[in-house]
């Protein structure tokens, strides 16, 4: 089965000036992400155009993908959208130094859907940017609950005067 994510370089570099729309939905396994940032049963959107260029072929565009995790402030689930822009270069002889090779006649786009949304998906996501977090003292959702524990840092140096103080007799 032709895989949507290999593009023939050949016709487009016959071509100057062609362009080749990619866009498809991907299951993550067919680009190698076995991520459990991933939301079960979701796809991998590719949204790409390759453009023949003198210099060689542009692929530009977006992917996108659904991720789930725990808010890393209050711990609720979260779910959220990335979407990613990207352009690279590919060239037949390789003269830019950012560029990729093109091999065997062929671009394969796997590895760059995987690399740009392995570097989108958040490690430790949030809720909500205003979100207030559990109270480290009682435990309470402060986006919920207010309670009143104080939660100010304090000083080690006061904790070792309180030690002694507990020594000194009353
Ligand atoms: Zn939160
Ligand atoms: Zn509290």
């Amino acid at each position: 089965m032709k895989n949507p994510l290999v593009v023939n370089a050949l016709e487009l570099l016959r071509r100057p000036g062609s362009l080749k729309d990619v866009a498809c939905e991907v299951e993550p396994e067919v680009v190698e992400l076995h991520d459990e940032r991933l939301v079960p049963a979701s796809t991998v959107d590719v949204d790409l155009v390759c453009s023949s260029l003198s210099t060689g072929i542009v692929i530009e565009g977006a992917i996108s993908a659904r991720f789930h995790g725990e808010c890393r402030r209050c711990l609720a689930p979260v779910t959220g959208q990335i979407d990613t822009p990207v352009r690279e270069l590919y060239q037949e002889t390789v003269t830019d130094p950012d560029a990729f090779p093109i091999e065997n006649d062929q671009i394969d786009l796997r590895p760059l859907v995987r690399e740009a949304v392995l570097l989108e998906l958040p490690d430790a996501p949030l809720c909500s940017a205003e979100c207030r977090g559990l109270c480290p003292v009682c435990g309470v959702d402060r986006n919920v609950t207010a309670c009143s524990c104080s939660t100010e840092a304090r000083d080690p140096r006061w904790s070792a005067l309180d030690a002694l103080r507990e020594q000194l007799p009353e």
